[in-house]
């Protein structure tokens, strides 16, 4: 009974895994500090920032975002990434969040993307956003866990690419600053792939901003 509450309405913090609430006041504090620019091995050409790095609060909840279904966490990392972006973000611009694609079997088995719903939960909190779930990736990539830098690149080679129509996005990405957000940063690789691909429509993202770098 314990287990199947937990599920419905988790009562240990993401972050901290403290008893007592989803999510604390010192976890939304340590993630909702200034992003971090980082410099990842494989350089996609654009600025790519973090809110931290890929340990502590940052890693435990992405990882219970990810893997233990802890759906409601996109809540709290998206109001974290929008404090981000309202740092990064030119004034008086419009934003377009692009979410990097998940592997679709993947979303299956966590019953839906936790990267483009904390997208929109970052959005929400912003004036002027948008998400735009442009990039899809097609079957057949591994997960990328325990591969090296250089099969990473080759794992993504041509599997990431735009949703049938994207053309409903492109005049709004025109005018709009595009940001790639994903939730974790490893070596660049699918964040090299998912500007590459957005740049063949015509999008230039003007950063990369994840949850946490590796
Ligand atoms: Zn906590």
């Amino acid at each position: 009974m314990r287990a199947l509450l937990d599920l419905i309405l988790p009562n240990r913090c993401g972050g901290c895994d403290r008893l007592g609430e989803q999510w604390c006041a010192g976890c939304a504090d340590q993630l909702g500090r200034a992003p971090v620019r980082v410099r990842p091995r494989a350089d996609p050409g654009i600025a790519c920032w973090a809110l931290g790095p890929y340990a502590g609060v940052g890693r435990r909840a992405v990882l219970a975002a990810k893997e233990h279904g802890r759906r409601d966490l996109a809540d709290p990392i998206g109001l974290a990434m929008a404090r981000a972006l309202v740092r990064l973000r030119a004034p008086d611009h419009p934003l377009l969040l692009v979410p990097a694609p998940t592997r679709s079997s993947a979303a299956r088995r966590r019953g839906g993307d936790p990267v483009a719903r904390s997208a929109r939960a970052a959005q929400r909190w912003l004036i002027d956003c948008r998400t735009a779930p442009l990039l899809r990736m097609s079957s057949g990539v591994r997960d990328s866990v325990g591969l090296t830098p250089r099969q990473r690149v080759d794992n993504l080679r041509d599997k990431i690419s735009t949703v049938a129509e994207p053309d409903r996005w492109l005049t709004r990405a025109a005018k709009a600053q595009v940001v790639v957000v994903d939730d974790v940063l490893t070596t660049g690789a699918t964040a090299c792939e998912a500007v590459r691909v957005l740049g063949r429509i015509g999008i230039v993202p003007r950063a990369v901003l994840v949850v946490c770098a590796a």
